[in-house]
């Protein structure tokens, strides 16, 4: 499986063009696809492009009995994304031999924690709204060159088999919420001297990824995050502007 970048320019334009097309053909929860997983482990090498959302990022916590910022330290590469500017988490695969750190025997060690994107592959999973409803979650199912087409399954089924259906209710909020934080970003970043930059990005990544209690619903701790972030983002755009009002008086 060829390795890509995520959401640098051109692979975020490339990977929109081949999920609009796919778009055109949503799956839903009692449509079916055809795919039966080889356990090749084919997809748990040479990636860089498996996102972990808070969700994930919890669920293995939790699977792993060890807290979501040992989760990030461990086994998460953060970087900026360059068209959000929110940070983002992705999967770090190992030094020695780019496979997933839990890839072991060529099984996952964390089968029924593993990130969405895992657990859905071969389906992609999306929130839209098509301009006159609200925007609900659909499927897409990409096309793929392993495994087999021996196996009927309905999206639904394909969820429970990875105890998915709870998460669906969180990644509607969480694109929400990541949509808000990045539009607040865009606003700030480039202004901020590096080690101020730095300092932010540590913030919202502690807030928004690691700042959870895996034992209580995750959601409202999601809405409490992300309101904290927000309460930081506007104390640092309200300087900026006071600062810039001072700059033209001293002129
Ligand atoms: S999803 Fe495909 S690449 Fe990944 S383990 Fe299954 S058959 Fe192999
Ligand atoms: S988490 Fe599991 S399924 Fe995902 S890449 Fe790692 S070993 Fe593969």
């Amino acid at each position: 499986m060829k390795a890509r970048i995520p959401d640098n320019k051109s692979w975020a334009e490339e990977r929109m063009e081949e999920i609009q097309k796919l778009m055109e053909h949503p799956l839903y929860a009692d449509d079916k696809f055809s795919f039966r997983c080889k356990q090749c482990g084919g997809c748990c090498r040479d990636r860089n492009d498996i996102l972990l959302s808070p969700f994930d990022i919890c669920r293995i916590a939790k699977q792993l009995d060890i807290l979501p910022g040992e989760v990030i330290y461990n086994y998460g590469y953060v970087y900026v994304g360059q068209m959000s500017k929110i940070p983002l988490v992705s999967l770090k695969m190992r030094a020695d031999t780019n496979e997933c750190p839990f890839l072991i025997d060529g099984r996952c060690k964390i089968q029924s924690g593993k990130p969405a994107v895992c657990a859905l592959f071969p389906l992609g999973r999306f929130a839209a709204n098509d301009g006159e409803n609200d925007a609900k979650i659909s499927y897409i199912l990409q096309p793929v060159d392993c495994g087999a087409k021996d196996e009927e399954h309905t999206v639904r089924e394909w969820m429970r088999g990875f105890n998915l259906e709870e998460s669906e209710e969180f990644f509607f909020i969480w694109q929400d919420k990541a949509i808000k934080l990045s539009e607040c970003m865009k606003k700030i970043i480039d202004d901020l001297p590096p080690r101020i930059q730095e300092m932010l990005i540590n913030q919202i990544t502690h807030f928004i990824y690691a700042s959870y209690d895996v034992e209580k619903p995750l959601q409202p701790q999601l809405e409490k995050n992300y309101s904290n972030c927000e309460q930081l983002l506007t104390g640092i755009e309200n300087t900026i502007s006071e600062f810039l009002k001072e700059e033209v008086k001293d002129e």
